[in-house]
Parts: C-alpha cells; sequence; structure tokens
C-alpha cells in the first residue's frame, strides 16, 4: 500500500496510543505497587514496633499471660486485617494470631533468615513456603537486655495491594481514554483540513501535468493550504492562457499565408489552363507579385517579433539624434507621399536632440508609425511629426487626419495580428503585426507609448524617450 501521509499520520497516532497504554501497564504499574507496598510496609512496621516493645516483650518476660496478650493481637488482627505472628530467633512460630490455640507444638520456618529483608524491614512471597497465595510480610525485631529475642511479623495478602493498584490503574486508564477520544477529534479536523485538500491539491497537479488544465482546485480554506490552491489554480489559468494564446497565433499565422498562396496558385492555375487570356497575364502576374510582396512583409514581420521575444531586452543603445533619424525615415516615404499627395510636416526641437536608445529598433517604430500614418491616411492630407521634450524624457508624436479608430478598437490595435474592419478595405496587404513589434520594441526600453484616436477625424501616437546623458544640451 501507498505510504500516504494520512497513513503515517495515523500509524503514528496508533502508536502514541499502544506506547502510553504499555506505559501505565508496565512502568505506571510497577511504579505504583512499589509505591503501594512501601506505604503498606511503613504503617504495618510501625504496628510491629508497638506490639514488639508493648507486648512482645511481655511475652517473653511473661509479665502478662499469654491469653492477654492473645486478646491484645486479635484485636490488632481484626483491625487491621492482618496475621500476626511472634517468632524466636531460630524460625519457632511462638504465636499466631489466626490460631486459637497456641499451647500446641510450635512449628519452625525452615530456613527463616530475618536479614534476608536485606536494609529494608519487609518481605514479599510466600514466607518460606507457608502461605498459599503471595504475602507482604513487615518484621520488627524483639529486643531484651539487649538482645533479640525474635521477631513480629505481620503478614498482609499481597492481593488487597494490587487490587488498590488496579484501582489506581483504571483512573490512569480512563484518562487515557479520553485524551485518546479528544485526540481523535484532532484527527478528524486534521483530516478536512489539512489531508483533503492536500489531497484534491495532488490530484490538480496530476491533472495539470497530463495537460488537463481546465482541472478546477477546490479548496476554499483561508490558510497557508488555500493560499498554495489559489496560486495552483492561478498558474493552471496562466499556462491555458498561454496555449490559446498560441493556438491563436498559429491560426492567425495560418490564416495569413494561406489566403495570399489560395490566390497566387488560383491565378497561376488559371493562366496554365487559359482561364486568363495571354493579354491579360501582365496585370495578374502583377497581382500575384503584390501577394508575394505580403508574405515575404509578412515572414519579415514574424522573424522580427520572434527575435524580440527570443534576445528580450537585448538591446544595443547608443547615443543619437532623434530629429535626424525622424528626418531620414521620413525621407524614405517620399515616393509614395508624392503618389498619394501627402505632405509631412515635421515639428522637431532645435537642431538636434540626442536620446539614449537602440538605434536600429527606434528606427523601425517610426517607419512602422509612418507607414500606418499614411496607410490610413487620405489624399492631400498632412502628417505631423514632433519631438518634444519635458525634464529627462523626449515624446515623439506622429499624427495623422486619417481614418482614425473607433473607440472599442483602440484596446485591441496593440495586439498581434490585430486589423480593425475599417481599415480591412483600405490595407489589404496589412499584416497586423507592425504596432505590436512597436509596443515590443518601446516595451523593451521600459518606455510608453500611447495613442488617441478619433474615428473620422485622425489619430496620434505619442512614445517616449530617455534623454542621453552625456550630451551638453
Ligand atoms: P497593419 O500592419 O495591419 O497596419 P498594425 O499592427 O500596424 O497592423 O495596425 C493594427 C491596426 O491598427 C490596423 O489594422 C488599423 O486598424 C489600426 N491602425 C494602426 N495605425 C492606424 C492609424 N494611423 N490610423 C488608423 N488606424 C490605425
Amino acid at each position: 500500500m501507498k505510504r500516504t501521509i494520512y497513513i503515517k499520520f495515523i500509524l503514528a497516532y496508533l502508536t502514541f496510543g499502544l506506547l502510553s497504554f504499555l506505559l501505565i501497564a508496565v512502568i505506571a504499574s510497577r511504579m505504583t505497587l512499589n509505591d503501594l507496598i512501601r506505604d503498606n510496609a511503613n504503617t504495618l512496621f510501625r504496628e510491629t514496633n508497638l506490639i514488639s516493645t508493648k507486648y512482645a516483650e511481655s511475652f517473653y518476660s511473661e509479665s502478662l499471660s499469654t491469653e492477654e496478650v492473645s486478646e491484645q493481637l486479635e484485636a490488632i488482627d481484626t483491625f487491621t486485617s492482618s496475621i500476626i505472628w511472634i517468632i524466636n530467633k531460630d524460625g519457632e512460630l511462638l504465636y499466631n494470631s489466626r490460631e486459637s490455640d497456641q499451647e500446641g507444638d510450635h512449628i519452625t520456618i525452615e530456613d527463616f533468615d530475618p536479614t534476608d529483608t536485606g536494609s529494608k524491614n519487609y518481605m514479599t512471597g510466600d514466607f518460606y513456603g507457608y502461605f498459599d497465595e503471595e504475602m507482604l510480610s513487615v518484621f520488627s525485631p524483639i529486643n531484651s537486655d539487649f538482645r533479640i529475642m525474635g521477631y513480629v511479623v505481620i503478614h498482609t495478602p499481597m492481593s488487597d495491594i494490587i487490587k488498590r493498584r488496579d484501582d489506581v490503574l483504571s483512573i490512569f486508564y480512563i484518562s487515557l481514554a479520553i485524551m485518546f477520544a479528544f485526540s481523535l477529534i484532532i484527527l478528524f479536523v486534521f483530516t478536512f483540513t489539512v489531508f483533503i485538500p492536500i489531497k484534491r491539491i495532488s490530484i490538480a497537479t496530476k491533472e495539470y501535468a497530463a495537460g488537463n488544465l481546465d482541472y478546477k482546485l477546490e479548496v476554499k480554506a483561508r490558510d497557508e493550504i488555500g493560499e498554495m490552491a489559489d496560486s495552483l489554480n492561478y498558474m493552471a489559468e496562466r499556462l491555458q492562457m498561454t496555449e490559446d494564446d498560441q493556438k491563436k497565433f498559429i491560426a492567425n499565422v495560418s490564416h495569413d499565408f494561406r489566403s495570399p498562396l489560395t490566390s497566387i496558385r488560383g491565378y497561376l492555375e488559371a493562366m496554365v489552363d487559359g482561364t486568363i487570356p495571354e493579354e491579360l497575364h501582365e496585370k495578374y502576374i502583377k497581382i500575384v507579385l503584390n501577394e508575394t510582396d505580403r508574405l515575404t512583409k509578412l515572414t519579415n514581420s514574424l522573424l522580427t517579433l520572434n527575435n524580440l521575444s527570443t534576445k528580450g531586452m537585448m538591446l544595443d543603445r547608443s547615443d543619437f539624434d532623434i530629429n535626424k533619424v525622424i528626418k531620414r525615415t521620413a525621407e524614405t516615404f517620399e515616393g509614395i507621399c508624392k503618389e498619394k499627395k501627402i505632405r509631412f510636416k515635421l515639428v522637431l526641437t532645435g537642431t538636434d536632440m540626442f536620446v539614449y536608445a537602440d538605434l536600429g529598433k527606434i528606427q523601425q517604430v517610426l517607419y512602422n508609425l509612418i507607414d500606418n500614418a499614411i496607410k490610413f491616411s487620405d489624399q492631400n492630407s498632412t502628417i505631423k511629426v514632433e519631438t518634444t521634450e519635458k525634464n529627462e524624457t523626449v515624446f515623439v508624436s506622429v499624427k495623422d487626419n486619417g481614418i482614425g479608430i473607433p473607440g472599442e478598437n483602440i484596446k485591441h490595435i496593440f495586439d498581434r495580428f490585430y486589423k480593425s474592419d475599417s481599415s480591412r478595405g483600405k490595407d489589404k496587404r496589412g499584416t497586423g503585426l507592425g504596432l505590436s513589434i512597436v509596443k515590443e520594441i518601446i516595451t523593451a526600453h521600459e518606455e510608453n507609448i500611447n495613442v488617441i484616436s478619433t474615428e473620422g477625424v485622425g489619430s496620434e501616437f505619442i512614445f517616449t524617450l530617455p534623454k542621453a546623458k552625456n550630451i551638453e544640451d
């Protein structure tokens, strides 16, 4: 059987119970018995002493008659319910409180040796085989003329003492049973507050490990175990989210690759089988080229995003003049701007403005923002690129008077593959990756990007960059 914590706990609990029982049964029992024997022996010793000094000496000196002594000793026998003997030092039994005829032949206790008691004044056992049952026998010497004449011995059955010991032990056993019953309550509490929640957590981790991230772990406790369960639930949710994101990402990539590939294939097949007449081939080859451009752009964007996330924060920062970079980037769009009759308005701080950032990546940011501004602007409109500074920060703004972004879409524009419905018609070649690349780059710089946009009026994207430190303004 598997050794769960619970089984270990129950085993420890039972071992504890068994040990407590054994402790009482063996050690406490022996200690109590010894104590009771000592106690009884002390009491009886006082009696033997009394008898020895008061009556036994008279018994020897015959100053009291045997009857008188007998009477007294029988009274003590009845009172203490014990047998009183007077033995002479050779072991001859001169008086026995349980025998009426004291005059007959005296028996002699064989092997009688008062030193057998050692340093004590009592012994337990059958008293040299005289009794059938175990007795406690207490001695006291009888002195006359500074000589030991004999002994007063009081015997009391051990069964009485053992019965008293059992009475005391039963109190111990009852206390132990009550303690055990109480600790059972603790065991129940432990079962419901620790064992069952841990069992649930263990089942949940197995489910998560098997890939079932939907599994809901139900632990309501507000203690450390509850916290652990909450963390696991949170972890599963996060993992599920990443898994969902990945699935969505792959679905988007596949979709964006499939549609241009389908149209390329369609046009090429139509040209091969003659559905498209030869005189129209040039027109359709241009369309096919456009589609391959889109595929190239999509692949490049994916590679850029992948590089950004795998290289993480690895930026190649340097000091450069952002105003110069803006001017150069704007120039690359001259051709398309002429075509669409779009005018650039650059409002730049002073002559130069040095920032500390990754030049290549910031060029990419500017390119993507200006590209979008042109894409989503109508003919004859103006695009304004502006730099301003405040404290140690430079603000770069790219503003257009284009179609704008509907309020409900603004929160999604930085998501991968997001393209708003209104832009789809205008921008057939968009990949929906441009702004997510921008966001990744700015976040990697630990800077911010914001968008202000009104549908039908225009959009403004503003991002921040840190000013270069070692350049004098
Ligand atoms: P795409 O490459 O498709 O333009 P982006 O990530 O750059 O992808 O942009 C995502 C979406 O954000 C676009 O499809 C468009 O709907 C919206 N958008 C971005 N820039 C602008 C802008 N200047 N004006 C209006 N809409 C914009």
